[in-house]
């Protein structure tokens, strides 16, 4: 008794501390289940909450099932809870004819000749049956009572330039755009770009200097992302995406994304500093540009990209293990929120280690207003 007494007074001493404050939303990607039980998915979901965080962005994969159970146990933790599946990228056999993947400047396909790393089997976003299969994909998942949103992923083409940290891992320099790294050149792409355009896009020398070829391809993208959205909304549900920051520093340029006509309910950029070899400061810089290229419309979280093992980043040659490490984790939060970004988004939880929780805890609670 005396010890649970000692438990209360603690408690509301730390409610005190905190009452004059404002905890920041966060938001947290986290992929499962795995082969976890019931009772460790919620354990888990429980211990992320009370660290502060409120919703998952979670990727199962493509089967409703998935998160009809795990969207129920992040419902139970009090956790919102959307369903992260990536857009473009599907690298499953059979899921789709491999007629409909891109296909680069030199006129290899996304499915035999994947950029960069195995995975990357981008579709072509000018078919009509990728559409059909990703709204069929989609709303499957957002009619779920358990789902509170869908967030897009992927949903991009591939890097024509890669960010400048991840050069050296692939052994590349990319001065410029390259037609291996350029899509899409199918045949539907050429026709539809030469009926709007009256340009043959085979018969340029450096397309990347086409103004027009560049809009065809943001425009290609847009489209998608407002279709859905429309569908999305239909269902009374939210719609979000993981995005490249910018748009204009980055996205546009490196993989066509021109999220400020998206008509989505947030933006998550992946604000993941490491990879373009910038500080915190940076972080701050594109949460600025974004919110005002989306002229505040719907809020823009900022996602940080955490470094799971901070003692070994300095020696560590792959920049995918490298990130915010504890002593930068506030910094990042206090750029991104006072350059007007709504809350963040952590990649990932499980990346987090124990100091870096404690460096979180202090940034996520701000002087009421
Ligand atoms: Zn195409």
């Amino acid at each position: 008794m005396k010890k649970l007494l000692i438990l209360l007074v603690v408690a509301f001493a730390l409610a005190g501390c905190q009452s004059n404050k404002n905890k920041i939303p966060v938001y947290a990607w986290e992929s499962g289940p795995r082969d976890k039980t019931d009772k460790e998915i919620l354990k888990d979901f429980k211990d992320l909450k009370k660290k502060g965080v409120d919703g998952l962005m979670y990727n199962g994969g493509q089967d409703p099932a998935v998160y009809e159970r795990v969207g129920a146990l992040a419902e139970d933790a009090g956790l919102e809870f959307h369903a992260w599946i990536p857009t473009m990228v599907q690298s499953k056999e059979g899921l789709l004819d491999t007629s409909l993947y891109a296909v680069n400047g030199l006129g290899q396909s996304a499915w035999t000749h994947p950029a960069y790393v195995p995975y990357y089997k981008f579709l072509c976003p000018e078919r009509e049956e990728v559409y059909d299969f990703l709204e069929g994909m989609y709303a499957k998942v957002a009619d779920l009572p358990q789902v509170d949103g869908i967030h897009l992923d992927y949903i991009r083409f591939p890097d024509v330039i890669l960010a400048r940290g991840l050069w050296d891992k692939y052994g590349l320099v990319m001065d410029r755009e390259y037609p291996e790294f350029d899509y899409c050149y199918c045949d539907s792409c050429v026709k539809h770009f030469k009926d709007q355009s009256g340009i043959d896009i085979l018969e340029v020398e450096d397309p990347s200097r086409v103004e027009e070829w560049k809009q065809f391809r943001y425009d290609q993208i847009t489209s998608i992302v407002n279709r859905l959205a429309d569908m999305v909304h239909a269902k009374d549900k939210v719609i979000t995406a993981a995005v490249f920051p910018g748009p204009n520093s980055v996205a546009k340029m490196i993989v066509r994304q021109e999220w400020d006509k998206w008509n989505i309910d947030a933006f998550y950029p992946m604000n993941y500093n490491d990879f373009y070899l910038e500080d915190t400061e940076w972080i701050g810089e594109v949460c600025k540009e974004g919110v005002e290229a989306i002229e505040d419309r719907v809020p823009l979280y900022s996602g940080l990209f955490i470094c799971p093992d901070p003692a070994a980043k300095a020696a560590e040659p792959d920049p995918e293990n490298h990130g915010l490490v504890p002593s930068e984790i506030q910094d990042a939060i206090v750029e991104s929120i006072d350059n007007g970004a709504a809350g963040i988004c952590l990649f990932t939880p499980s990346r987090m280690t124990k100091e870096g929780w404690k460096e979180f805890k202090k940034a996520i609670y701000r002087p009421k207003e």
